[in-house]
C-alpha cells in the first residue's frame, strides 16, 4: 500500500478548514478560498506580487539575482502562513491537503511551459526522520498529478541540515549556508525540471539546487514555490 493513500482517504472532507462552513473544494469553502492572499500578478523573475504584468525593480537592475524563475502562488501570509507552519511543524497533514490541493491547481493553470520532471527539495535524512515526511515531496505529488508530470523525489539528497532560511539574515550568509548542501545522482540531460517548494524565500536554497541539477544535465530549470515571500 503506498504510505500516503491512507491520507487520501480523508478526502477532502466537507467542512472548511479555515471557517467550518461547508467546504467548496480542496477542503475549503469558496469565500475563504477567494480571500486567500493568492499573488494574482507575479514578478516574470522572481514571482514576488506586482501590480500590473513584467518584471520587478531589483530583477530588472541585476538580471542574475534568480537565474531560475520563480513562480509563487501565495503570498506568505495569513492564513498560509499558519497552513504552511502547522503542515510543516504540527503534522498538519489535514493543512497539507489543503495546500497541495490548491497549490496543484493554480500552478496547472499558471505554468506556462510543462516540464519533463518535478524535484521536490529535499529535506536532510535527520530532519526527515524527525517530521516523518517531506512537505515539498507531497505538493510535488499534488502537482505531478494535477499536470500529469512525473515526480523524482529519490536521487536528489541534502548533504547538510542548513539553517532555516528565516533564521539568518539577508544576503550573502544565505547563499553560502546553502552552496553544496545538494548532491544529485540524476541523469536529467535535455530534461525540463521545475523545482518544487513549499516556501520560497530568499530564493538561495531553490538555486543551490537549481546549479546542482544543471551540473546533472537539465537544460531548463523552474520552480513552483506554494507560498513566496521576501522576508
Ligand atoms: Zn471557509
Ligand atoms: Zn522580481
Amino acid at each position: 500500500m503506498n504510505k500516503w493513500s491512507w491520507i487520501r482517504r480523508l478526502g477532502w472532507g466537507e467542512i472548511c478548514l479555515l471557517c467550518g462552513g461547508p467546504a467548496h473544494r480542496h477542503g475549503l469553502c469558496a469565500e475563504c478560498t477567494r480571500d486567500l492572499p493568492w499573488i494574482g500578478i507575479g514578478c516574470e523573475v522572481c514571482g514576488l506580487p506586482l501590480t500590473a504584468p513584467g518584471v520587478c525593480g531589483p530583477c530588472r537592475q541585476e538580471p542574475d539575482r534568480h537565474p531560475y524563475r520563480i513562480h509563487g502562488v501565495f503570498a506568505y501570509e495569513c492564513p498560509i502562513r499558519s497552513l504552511v507552519t502547522a503542515f510543516k511543524f504540527h503534522q498538519g497533514l489535514a493543512e497539507g491537503r489543503v495546500l497541495a490541493g490548491l497549490f496543484a491547481t493554480a500552478m496547472a493553470v499558471r505554468a506556462g511551459t510543462r516540464p519533463d520532471v518535478l524535484v521536490p527539495v529535499p529535506l536532510h535524512p535527520g530532519r526527515l526522520r524527525q517530521r516523518g515526511y517531506n512537505q515539498a515531496r507531497i505538493l510535488a505529488h499534488a502537482v505531478g498529478r494535477e499536470m500529469g508530470v512525473a515526480v523524482q523525489g529519490d536521487g536528489v539528497k541534502r548533504l547538510r541540515n542548513t539553517t532555516p532560511q528565516t533564521a539568518i539574515g539577508m544576503g550573502r550568509g544565505r547563499h553560502s549556508n546553502v552552496r553544496g548542501a545538494f548532491h544529485c545522482e540524476l541523469d536529467l540531460k535535455g530534461r525540463v525540471v521545475a523545482i518544487v517548494d513549499d516556501v520560497v524565500t530568499s530564493g538561495a536554497t531553490v538555486r543551490a539546487l537549481g546549479d546542482t541539477l544543471m551540473k546533472c544535465g537539465a537544460e531548463h530549470i523552474e520552480v513552483y514555490g506554494c507560498a513566496r515571500t521576501p522576508l
